[in-house]
């Protein structure tokens, strides 16, 4: 039986600045039960779509990317804040409220015509995960799905991906 996983999230209020209800996912993952029922639940839904990459988001995409690796027999690739990679790298950069952040990975970590999953842990205004989807096909990889454990449905994210099937394992309605 499938365990309801909205309960072991934790929402900080105005973290880390005001007006912000920050999603704090520690307090699923000190517990084996809900972590194992995330990877789980991603795989069941990722099966079969052949998926040769798994590219996880900085940092807390690493910690469910990895695991749904193996459980898919992918490899994992880290999506990283830049200049922390130490071989040639690509780069997008994407909006943030105040000015631009980026996002790179190595140039050699996608094989043209791969299929690959993008994972986070959060989806809420969606230029993260557009940037990470940008720089998957800009080495010739086939997004094949992105997979959030969280998503802030008012925050419309999705339109940002529009032309990749988006799957998250919780929903929230409202700030
Ligand atoms: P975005 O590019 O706006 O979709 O932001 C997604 C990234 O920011 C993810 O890597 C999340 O970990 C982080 N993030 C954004 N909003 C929140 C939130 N309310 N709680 C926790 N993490 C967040």
């Amino acid at each position: 039986m499938s365990i309801a996983l909205e309960q072991y999230i934790r929402t900080i209020q105005d973290f880390p600045k005001p007006g912000i209800g920050f999603k704090d996912i520690t307090t699923l993952l000190k517990e084996p039960q809900p972590f194992r029922e995330v990877i789980e639940q991603f795989a069941a839904h990722f099966a079969g779509r052949k998926v040769q990459k798994i590219v996880g988001i900085e940092s807390r995409g690493f910690i469910f990317g990895a695991p749904l690796a193996l459980k898919l027999n992918a490899g994992f690739v880290p999506a990283r804040k830049p200049k922390k990679l130490p071989a040639a790298t690509v780069r997008e950069e994407y909006q943030l409220e105040y000015g631009t952040d980026a996002l790179e990975i190595h140039a050699d970590a996608i094989q043209a015509g791969e299929n690959v999953l993008v994972i986070d842990d959060l989806l809420a205004t969606g230029g993260t995960a557009a940037a990470t989807s940008r720089l998957v096909e800009k080495l010739g990889g086939k997004v094949a799905g992105l997979g959030f454990l969280i998503e802030l449905d008012f925050l419309n994210g999705r339109r940002h991906l529009s032309r990749y099937e988006v799957h998250s394992l919780i929903h929230v309605a409202s700030e």
